[in-house]
Parts: structure tokens; sequence; C-alpha cells
């Protein structure tokens, strides 16, 4: 099932001959769930129950407008990203690679959007690109086995955790959080995938590209903590909850890591991909007073 965040309202995405369409849950269910995805996340057990045993007739379906798309989770209690967790970005960061567990950082609600967005690039600094597969968090964990981890997840989604490295390095010691947060850091979608719809929601492609040109490009079967791994190492220090948010760590190919270095420009593209969920579209502007 592919559960989107329409105009800040849960939906369920279906193809109609090949197009994609959605019909609105609350609606759909008499009011019974939702209207808003953090509602549909509370219930998520019952709702992917009652969503499996619905018909949906034709005529109530609408196509999707991407414009109106938002993060798939866009209020979460809690928000956490995973630094190192592939073997060559970490080596392209100059860092060993994290063995018991990983860097883990949060990224805040505040920079969250849907899938296609302008991005203000700040004034000073240089943002760089991180594609992520983020994982949304389905029922109340605590101290998960990681055999449990997927049984936790309800589902996962596209993300791109944009990077401004300058704040990142900002002060005595690196400050991950705000570095990343900037408005418009943490666009997420098009849609939530079950795990289920994938053959295997272990490997997955991912990547990005500048302009058409390549940058990442990987597979999330080389994560080093995958996420039953992720849910199992954080359900053991903190509570998960129902929404909560995962990304899970960018592949190879940073602008931060190349000879020389690279950032994106004012009018540069982002397309970001993961196979079986969808596309991200970023472009950038330059802030007011800036040029
Ligand atoms: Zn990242």
């Amino acid at each position: 099932m592919r559960l989107a965040n329409i105009d800040n309202r849960a939906a369920l995405v279906l193809d109609q001959d090949g197009a994609a369409k959605f019909v609105d849950i609350a609606n759909a269910s008499d009011g019974r769930w939702g209207p808003g995805l953090p509602e549909v996340f509370e219930h998520w057990a019952e709702v992917t129950a009652w969503a499996v045993e619905l018909d949906v007739p034709a005529g109530q379906l609408a196509p999707v407008d991407r414009a109106r798309l938002g993060a798939p989770s866009p209020a979460p209690r809690q928000v956490f990203a995973v630094g190192l967790n592939y073997h060559a970005h970490a080596a392209e960061s100059g860092f060993a690679a994290p063995t018991e567990l990983p860097p883990v950082f949060t990224k805040y609600v505040s920079s969250f959007s849907g899938p296609d967005t302008e991005v203000v690039l700040p004034s000073a600094g240089n943002v760089d690109w991180e594609v992520e597969l983020v994982a949304v968090v389905g029922r109340e964990a605590r101290e998960v086995a990681e055999a449990d981890a997927w049984s936790c997840v309800a589902g996962l989604t596209a993300g791109q955790d944009l990077s401004e490295r300058v704040t990142q390095m900002r002060g005595p010691a690196p400050q991950f959080g705000l570095g990343k947060s900037f408005d418009g850091f943490s666009p997420q979608g098009p849609w939530l995938v079950t795990p289920d719809e994938f053959d295997d929601p272990d490997d997955l492609e991912l990547g990005c590209a500048i302009d058409g040109e390549e940058v990442q490009k990987g597979r999330t079967r080389d994560l080093i903590f995958s996420v039953p791994k992720l849910i199992a190492a954080l359900s053991e220090i903190v509570t998960l909850y129902p929404g909560d948010v995962v990304f899970t760590g960018t592949p190879a190919g940073v602008g931060v890591g190349r000879e020389p270095q690279r950032f994106l420009q004012t009018g540069e593209r982002l397309d970001s991909w993961i196979e079986g969920i969808g596309e991200l579209h970023q472009t950038f502007v330059a802030a007011p007073g800036a040029e």
C-alpha cells in the first residue's frame, strides 16, 4: 500500500491505468481514520487492515497533483538521522566506518517538505546533497530485536538530507542538527510505501543527479546498519513512536567528499530517486539580497 500526504490529509495512492490516483482516507472511511497523517500512524495496524479490504469505486479516485504532496509523516515526535552508514561514504568523509553504533543526530521538523520544492540557498554556505532511504515507524517500540524490527516499520520513502557544511562544522564541535535543518532541507516523498510492496525492502537502488548528471548511486543492501539494525539499535536507547522518521544515511558521492569540492548553486536542479518508491525534485534559488 502507498500512503500520501495530500494537503495535510492522509490519502491512499492507487494505480489506475498507469497513473497515480488517490482516495482521501477520512472520506473513504466515513471519518473513522484520519484526516491527518499522525492519526493514521497512531492506528497503523487497524488502518492497514481496513485499507486492504477497501474497494474504492473508480469514480472516487482523483489524480495526484504532486504540488499538493507533503512529507508522508509531517509531524513526527522524533526525527533520527544517521551518519556514515555506507562504507564508501564514511571513507569519502574521512572517518572510520561505525561498528557498534553509527552517529545519530536530528533534522528539525521545520525543515520538512514534500517531494517537489524550491529551496533557498543560505547566503553564506555550502549546501550539499545526500539522498537517503527514510523509514517511518508504525508502532510504539522499545528494545526491539533486529528479527522483529520490520514489523515496527510503517513504510519507506525517499528523502534528501540537504546539508549546509559551514554551519554543520561551526563552533567548537560539529552540530549536524542545525546545518541540516534550514527551511526546506528535508524534502521527502512522494509517498510512503509499505515494506510488503518490495521484493526485498533491504535492497533498493537509490541515487540523485544535478541537472541530469548522476552524482550518487548506491544500494541499500550496502547500509552498514540496515533498517532493522537501526530500529534495534535506536530502540535499545529510546522509545520509538508511531510516525517517527529515520533518515538512514547517504551513499557515496556527496559534494564535500569530492576533489575539488562541489556544492549546489542557484538555478541547479536536484533529482533524487529510490527504486520502488519514486522521485524528489528540488530547484535552488538565491536568498533574497544574495546573488
Ligand atoms: Zn545524511
